[in-house]
């Protein structure tokens, strides 16, 4: 199981779909968890029975403590990877990388006029790139996350052949969730029938993208929907997952030592089940349970549809305040877990 450290809030980029609203420089005086509280967090989660930290932000390269805390993870033998925009590795980070088996998930948003224009940093997609190319000749492992909306869905193909051919062996494909700064992005979320189409056209080209390269690539989707007209391949797989919020699998604890259910939930205070510093872990996580979902979630939405023992209403993080997932028009897709990647 994975549990997912927001280290802070701060970034040094200002992407226009960020859903955790980051951004800011990042000083002693912004209350932000320091090192030896964030150790014990790890131990926390450790004792719990989570075996891999997924460590992102903001951009946790602002924290000067990461090397340590990624130390830490380490000699509690926990995996971990850090989601980052790869603007701000130094030479030194590579070596601490490398001895703790970290690896670096860099996201990227399309070519370099569209990322730098859509991060608001000019240069970032340079430095990512270059970020990518150390890790590759380094030995640190390093895959590429894009997120994809209507405005650069086009973008993909070009982009994935550009990092495989640079020897990038894993790809995220992200599915936009208009939160955050997203929410003023609405329109740029790509309907159902769209994404699931787009999925079996990376499932197309794959192969050919494979031979060309002559290694590995792997493709992780974010599938988040799935169409009813094949009801019998409609089941609970891996691919489709209604939402596993009371399964612990979506895990969150923020900067302030915040836990919350899901990283979707980061800018809702009020989701939060409590706050390290007032209880243990152990006793947050035994409230987060079917009880607490039905009670919290459940409720107030569709529960006379036929496809109801499906889905579930879809994401609560997307039904805020609405009795339906947005994604839900025409009973023609399902709107599943958007943050459940499956290989493509
Ligand atoms: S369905 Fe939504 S709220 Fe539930 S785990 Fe997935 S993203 Fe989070
Ligand atoms: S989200 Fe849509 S498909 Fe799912 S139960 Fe509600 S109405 Fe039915």
């Amino acid at each position: 199981m994975s549990v997912n450290l927001a280290l802070t809030r701060c970034c040094n980029q200002s992407c226009l779909h960020c859903y955790v609203n980051a951004g800011g420089a990042r000083n002693e005086g912004n209350n932000e968890l320091g090192l030896e509280d964030w150790i014990a967090v790890v131990k926390e989660c450790r004792d719990q029975g989570y075996e891999h930290v997924h460590i992102f932000g903001g951009e946790p390269f602002l924290v000067s403590f990461l090397p340590d805390l990624c130390d830490a993870i380490d000699d509690c033998g926990m995996a971990y990877n850090i989601a980052t925009n790869g603007c701000l590795l130094k030479p030194t980070d590579y070596g601490w990388l490398q001895n703790t088996g970290g690896s670096l998930v860099v996201s990227v948003f399309g070519g370099e006029k569209f990322h730098d224009a859509f991060t608001g940093a000019p240069q970032s997609y340079f430095r990512a790139r270059e970020t990518i190319r150390t890790c590759l000749a380094r030995g640190v492992n390093a895959s590429v996350a894009t997120c994809l909306m209507r405005r650069n869905m086009e973008e993909y193909s070009s982009l994935i052949k550009e990092f495989a051919d640079m020897g990038v062996e894993e790809f995220f494909v992200l599915h936009f969730s208009p939160i955050g700064r997203g929410e003023a992005l609405f329109e740029e979320a790509i309907e159902p029938a769209m994404w699931y189409t787009f999925y079996l056209r990376l499932k197309q080209i794959l192969p050919a993208i494979r031979q060309a390269v002559r290694h590995e690539v792997e493709i992780l989707f974010e599938l988040a929907t799935y169409p009813t007209d094949n009801p019998a391949t409609l089941h609970f797989t891996q691919e489709v997952m209604p939402c596993p919020l009371p399964r612990h699998l979506s895990l969150t604890i923020d900067w302030t030592g915040r836990v919350f259910p899901c990283i979707l939930f980061l800018n809702n205070p009020s989701w939060a089940l409590g706050i390290l510093q007032h209880q243990p872990l152990e006793k947050i996580l035994k409230e987060l349970t079917f009880d607490w979902y039905n009670q919290h979630v459940k409720q107030n939405r569709c529960p006379s549809c036929r496809y109801y023992g499906k889905c579930q209403g879809g994401c609560p993080a997307y039904t805020l305040g609405m009795l339906r997932d947005f994604r839900c028009s025409d009973l023609k897709y399902l709107p599943f877990c958007p943050i459940r990647v499956i290989p493509v």
